[in-house]
């Protein structure tokens, strides 16, 4: 078989699967209604929870860094891409997050699949859960270290795997702390307890956390009343902060160690000045935005309720990020194209992303939607009803 059949047979076989997946051309900016394809439609599909890409004062900040220090970082941290809008950013999202030190990565896919090899290797347990992000699978695979899953947020799965293990050097538990296609909150209390019992390591993904939940959005940790000082936190200021880039928040000696061993650190460009000072912007709005974090959940109940009571088979998420299961993946972009019929978009999410059989509509509100917007949703989630 040459390249070109094999390309042939590979797209065939998705396209089958009802797993072909297609870009969309966003032709607006990423507010809570887009120009999709041309259409003006109802955006349930972004990680831009409190609207703070399309933030005045964001933006402006942005604006001012790029033309003070130039479109790009020129190197590698290490080497002379360390721009001061670096330092800025990590002082203020240390404070944020109530820990000694932060560093930043290019992203949060960057972050975890560069820290989670630093932290467990060849010799080493990581005990991960099944419904993780794909970047904490990917850090996993990179780190040679054995790798078991226990069941979605089970403790008492997890406790049974930490029994069983012995002749480990290191063991390192993983977890998202709000499950990004599942929008339910990892016990952490519960998995915080058994991680001091066995003397384990513990790395919760915020990427969602962020921004929404606990004091001031200082994220999930903070959220179940939790220290921030022997946790180690991964986030991303891809999702409430709106921009881009992932960080590790934890001791300083642990931030160190990651400058010197973290090869998704070292190996890469810095970010561009722009990005770092919209990022740190956006955390002094988000941190004083306790309206913006109660309308999020307040539209998120709202869905949730409506969808409910017209018949959906939901997730049991308590923030917003709602997972409305369909089953098959064909079936499930069937029902977002009939949304985007309505002018509502709801992205379809199907495996590998989720579990075969779950395939499901990722909804998700953002705050600065109206009562309006979130009414045309449930108004078009009614007219499509009978797809599923
Ligand atoms: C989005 C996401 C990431 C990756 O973050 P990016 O900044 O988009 O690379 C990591 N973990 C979780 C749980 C996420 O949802």
């Amino acid at each position: 078989m040459d390249y070109y059949e094999w390309l042939q047979t590979e797209h065939r076989a998705l396209k089958q699967a009802g797993l072909l997946r297609h870009l969309h051309t966003v032709m607006s900016p990423p507010t809570s209604v887009i120009t999709l394809n041309g259409n003006y439609v109802v955006n349930l599909g972004s990680n831009n929870y409190l609207g703070l890409s399309t933030h005045p004062s964001i933006i402006s900040a942005a604006a001012s860094a790029a033309m003070v220090y130039g479109a790009g970082a020129s190197g590698s941290r290490l080497l002379s891409g360390n721009i001061e809008c670096y330092t800025t950013l990590e002082t203020n999202l240390a404070k944020a997050k109530g820990t000694e030190a932060v560093l930043v990565f290019s992203s949060g896919y960057v972050a975890n699949t560069s820290i989670i090899p630093v932290l467990a290797g060849e010799g080493d347990l990581i005990l991960s859960d099944e419904f993780n992000h794909a970047s904490i699978i990917d850090g996993c695979r990179l780190s040679h270290a054995k790798k078991k899953i226990y069941q979605h947020c089970d403790v008492e799965h997890l406790k049974t795997l930490l029994a069983e293990a012995s002749g480990y050097n290191r063991i390192l538990i993983v977890t998202d702390g709000v499950f990004s296609m599942d929008g339910d909150i990892a016990p952490l209390r519960d998995i915080y307890e058994v991680t001091m019992k066995y003397n384990a390591m513990l790395l919760i993904d915020d990427a969602h956390g962020f921004g929404v939940l606990g004091k001031d959005g200082s994220g999930t940790v903070a959220h179940l009343g939790l220290e921030g000082e022997y946790i180690i936190q991964m986030g991303t200021l891809s999702k409430a902060i709106g921009g881009l880039g992932g960080y590790v928040a934890g001791k300083r000696i642990l931030i160190d160690l990651l400058i010197n061993r973290a090869r998704g650190f070292i190996f890469t460009t810095g970010l561009p000045p722009a990005t770092l000072a919209a990022a740190d912007a956006a955390l002094n709005v988000m941190r004083s935005s306790r309206n913006l974090r109660r309308q999020l959940l307040k539209h998120a109940e709202t869905m949730k309720v409506a969808l409910t009571n017209l018949g959906y088979t939901l997730l049991p998420s308590q923030t917003q990020i709602l997972p409305v299961i369909i089953g098959e993946p064909q079936r499930a972009t069937d029902v977002a194209e009939a949304l985007l019929a309505e002018d509502v978009f709801a992205p379809a999410i199907r495996p590998p992303a989720v579990p075969s059989g779950t395939s499901r509509l990722r909804v998700t509100v953002m705050a600065t939607h109206t009562d309006s917007d979130i009414q045309k949703a449930i108004d078009a989630f009614a007219t499509v009803r009978h797809l599923t």
